[in-house]
């Protein structure tokens, strides 16, 4: 691997990239760095042909990875879950993610590593027959919510799409079977509204798209614990919540009990902790952004400079 003080000069002529294709950012893939609009994967690898891959998104905030241990944690795990190797250990996927960022320049980043099966040169139907592949990225920070929802809070539609069950496909392990969540966000749109929620197997509210969901009923929240992604920023909420002594707990959550919480936000590294003030066709509390959800989102920003909670990006 190419250390960042050794990487080549990159220099990229704007005119030749497509801004509505392709966002400014750095890729790399089989062992070089890349512009975007050079980052190709075969047609014949697993990962875009059955969604055979695992991935992890981390963002970077003032130049600061968020949590970047956790999410290389989640990202190993979901490698060894579904037997794949990587030709990099953990540091060196670290370094290639950080020197990702510096060659973009980027402050605000979304951050992917993706480990895909791959595929095989005789394109053998055995996976254990693939050459897994990695794929890193750094595009500008991007959030499920825009700033003018972020204001004034989500409007959110529950969706009769479940999700597919644990049994199927493992949410603990960071996927792109994103089939069931695209489903609910056309029946949302439909419903004129902004994102959706999607059910787990037993008829509770589990998770959208891209996104864990929390509410708060008299000073106490609580979140999904069944068939869902253990996010980052959701365990962030539990970290939170035991700095400023507040119950927080993850059990099921029925549509009725989201419907009538004081407050309701949900929860993604791609945005931090959002607001939901209208969920259907009901007002969640008394309409407007809740005073719990301000003050975790205040604090979930602070920590974005907290060394125990950030690492820098060593720009060039
Ligand atoms: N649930 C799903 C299905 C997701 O894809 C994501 C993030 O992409 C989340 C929840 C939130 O996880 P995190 O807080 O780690 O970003």
């Amino acid at each position: 691997m190419t250390p960042l003080s050794a990487a080549p000069p990159l220099v990229i002529d704007e005119r030749h990239i497509d801004r509505r294709l392709y966002p400014h950012g750095i890729a790399f893939m089989d062992g070089q760095y890349l512009r975007m609009s050079e980052a190709k994967i075969s047609v014949l690898d697993w990962g875009f042909l059955h969604s055979d891959a695992t991935y992890d998104t981390v963002h970077v905030w003032n130049g600061r990875f968020f949590r970047l241990d956790l999410h290389l944690d989640r990202f190993w795990s979901g490698i060894e879950r579904l037997r794949m190797k990587l030709p990099y250990d953990r540091e060196e996927v670290a370094s290639i993610l950080s020197q990702c960022v510096a060659l973009s320049g980027l402050k605000a980043a979304y951050v992917d590593m993706i480990c895909t099966r791959g595929s095989s040169p005789t394109f053998s139907r055995d996976p254990r027959q693939a050459d897994n592949r990695f794929i890193a990225f750094a595009i500008p920070f991007g959030s499920v919510a825009n700033e003018e929802q972020l204001e004034r809070g989500l409007h959110v539609a529950i969706s009769d799409t479940v999700r597919i069950p644990p049994k199927s496909v493992d949410p603990a392990t960071k996927n792109f079977h994103w089939l069931d969540l695209v489903k609910g966000l056309f029946e949302a749109y439909d419903k004129k509204a902004e994102t959706a929620l999607i059910l787990d197997t037993n008829g509770h509210i589990a998770e959208g798209p891209g996104f864990n969901v929390f509410f708060v009923k008299e000073g106490a929240l609580r979140t999904p614990a069944f068939g869902v992604l253990q996010g980052i920023t959701r365990r962030t909420v539990f970290d939170l919540c035991a700095e400023i002594e507040l119950l927080v707990r993850a059990a099921d959550v029925t549509c009725a009990e989201l419907k009538g919480a004081d407050e309701v936000f949900i929860t993604s590294t791609a945005g931090g902790i959002m607001p939901v003030t209208r969920i259907d066709h009901t007002a969640i509390g008394n309409g407007r952004v809740g005073p719990i959800t301000r003050q975790l989102t205040d604090l979930y920003w602070q920590k974005h400079d907290d060394p125990a909670w950030s690492t820098p990006v060593v720009y060039p």
